[in-house]
């Protein structure tokens, strides 16, 4: 089994289990069991360059949506390589503007309105403030690829290709639906609610979001990027999943002020206790930690804190807030 597949099966939560077990009976009873929450982290990696870790992206597939948070440089190469495409994401959440969280933001778009041929309905996307600018600025008529835009949209070769896919001219400009949001806003789709709350990061420079995804059949919370607080606990509270940034080995960092926006693993192994979670999913891993030996150390050491499980997240590891059961062992 591959180590990405095996981590997987160690986010089992028994509570998270038997209700799940329970939808499934409910299911042959006649009500119809919500589908479960399917996570995929798509970037788990930071602004530095890596082959193996993307930075920031993660993918929760939710009653009939798809939901995108962050989409850092590389994350949509993973979206590609998880099975979806940009005309399949309803929803996009950023928790901040750093850009290994939002540099993809105008692929996913641009893909989107391209290849969506105006036949699917436009993204709704999230985000603090200046999201709503940087839309502006990428895709308004005087935006960056307002050019671009321009001639997609005037070529005859162009409008050909969207009518082969069977678009209908005039073809109609990328328009994502943003709204800016702050902590303590809610953001409700069929079967799901998101509330945002405040991360600690890199205020007052950049306004810093993380989101708590509440499904039918439980909770996760993504804090962005954050140092520990009793904001990102509150938020978490009693979470089936955490998924925290885990940056640098305790200990190590430069500065205070580097702790205070970025926490260790002591750090988020205390939060993940408080917050009374029963996953914590480490992202965010700097090349520093990501070798044999520090890795099972610092998830040793975070289980000396938290007695959850611990999951060290890769691209495009799947997680469900059940987990998965063991298998039997296979006979020869
Ligand atoms: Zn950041």
């Amino acid at each position: 089994m591959k180590r990405r597949a095996f981590i997987g099966t160690l986010a089992a939560s028994s509570t998270a289990s038997a209700l799940l077990n329970q939808q499934a009976g409910a299911t042959a009873q006649g009500p119809k069991a919500a589908k479960p929450m399917k996570i995929t982290l798509l970037g788990t990696g930071t602004p530095a360059p890596s082959l193996t870790r993307q930075s920031s992206g993660f993918l929760f597939e939710v009653g009939d949506a798809l939901i995108v948070m962050d989409h850092g440089p590389g994350a949509h190469q993973r979206l590609l390589e998880s099975g979806h495409r940009a005309v399949d994401v309803t929803h996009a959440f950023f928790t901040h503007l750093h850009y290994d969280h939002c540099m993809e933001y105008d692929r996913l778009v641009l893909q989107r309105w391209d290849q969506g041929a105006d036949k699917i309905a436009d993204l709704n996307v999230y985000g603090p403030p200046p999201i709503k600018r940087m839309t502006d600025l990428l895709f308004g008529d005087d935006g960056v690829y307002g050019p671009d835009i321009r001639a997609r949209i005037q070529h005859q070769s162009s409008i050909d290709v969207f009518k082969a896919r069977g678009g209908t001219a005039p073809r109609k400009r990328p328009a994502p639906n943003v709204r800016e949001v702050h902590p303590g806003d809610v953001v409700e789709g069929k079967g799901w609610k998101v509330t945002v709350g405040k991360a600690t990061h890199v205020q007052p420079y950049l306004e810093c979001l993380a989101y708590r995804l509440d499904g039918e059949d439980g909770s996760v919370c993504y804090t962005g990027d954050s140092g520990a607080s009793d904001e990102i606990v509150e938020l978490a509270r009693g979470c089936d999943m955490l998924i925290h940034m885990n940056h640098y080995f305790s200990g190590t960092a430069p500065s205070p002020a580097y702790r205070a926006a970025c926490g260790n693993h002591k750090d988020n192994a205390l939060t993940a206790k408080r917050a009374g979670v029963k996953t914590l999913v480490l992202t965010h891993v700097l090349a520093q930690i990501d070798q044999p030996r520090i890795r099972e150390q610092i998830v040793h050491e975070i289980q000396q804190v938290f007695d959850g499980k611990v999951v060290w997240g890769e691209d495009l590891t799947q997680l469900t807030l059940a987990g998965s059961p063991i298998a039997n062992i296979e006979g020869y």
